[in-house]
């Protein structure tokens, strides 16, 4: 598989394991909160079988990969380094945007994903806005059916300006992501989803769409007002700072 980027491990992108990662380049998207802009293009820096080499090396220690991206269910060679990974005894936690509901289909089959953490974008009417990807709906809606049957999985959304048209750029609001958390509700078919509402973090010369950089980190009177209107549709809902 292609790694445009990778950490040699930490203990915070797979809850309850010392994780290393791998990020894939490329995506599909091209959200304009975006700030894995460095990774957008096809670069893919490390070698696989340097990664591979390395996680050997570790194994004592490291007992996880997060494969993220960009897109990680673009690349072609995405099962077979999955399945080298579990023939080294790793957990693996998958980070999608869900546009490729055929891969994780298969993950699924094959029993190869321990983790899928998805992104839901914000409301289906904003997915476009969002995502910079007007044929996104179909796919996303079905990987969402397909995310909660992984062993554990969570759902998130960031909470971040949206280009609304012209220059009208603002915050995700309360009844939006009400109308987020509400689909999910719709589509699974349960209210029971770990969901994660995530603070917006601005970047300097480092996000998609150089307009955002202007913005604060989302207010946290915003985030409070999300969250108790977010918990009258998933009970287990989080803010992730
Ligand atoms: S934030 Fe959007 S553009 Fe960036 S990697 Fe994720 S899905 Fe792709």
């Amino acid at each position: 598989m292609k790694i445009g980027a990778a950490l040699g491990f930490n203990l915070i992108d797979y809850p309850g394991r010392i994780a290393a990662v791998a990020f894939a380049p490329g995506c599909n998207y091209s959200c304009p909160h975006c700030h894995a802009k460095p990774i957008l293009g096809t670069a893919a820096p490390i070698d696989q079988e340097d990664f591979i080499n390395y996680l050997d090396t570790v194994k004592d220690w490291v007992n996880g990969v997060v494969i993220c991206g960009g897109e990680p269910t673009l690349q072609p060679e995405l099962v077979p380094f999955i399945q080298r990974l579990r023939a080294q005894k790793l957990a693996v936690k998958l980070d999608t945007n869900g546009s490729n509901p055929a891969v994780l289909a298969q993950l699924l089959a094959e029993n190869l994903v321990d983790y899928v953490a998805m992104d839901i974008k914000g409301p289906r009417h904003l997915w476009s806005n969002l995502t910079g990807n007007p044929g996104v709906e179909a796919a996303m809606l079905e990987s969402m059916k397909l995310v909660v049957r992984f062993p554990i999985y969570e759902f998130r959304t960031t909470v971040a300006p949206v280009l609304r048209g012209g220059a009208d750029i603002s915050f995700l609001t309360v009844p939006e992501m009400a109308a987020a958390a509400q689909l999910i509700v719709e589509i699974t078919g349960s209210p029971d989803h770990k969901y994660y509402v995530q603070k917006f973090m601005p970047r300097k010369d480092g996000l998609l769409d150089a307009r955002l950089e202007a913005f604060p980190e989302t207010p946290v009177n915003l985030l409070r007002d999300i969250h108790n209107e977010v918990l009258k549709y998933i009970p287990n809902t989080q803010v992730r700072g």
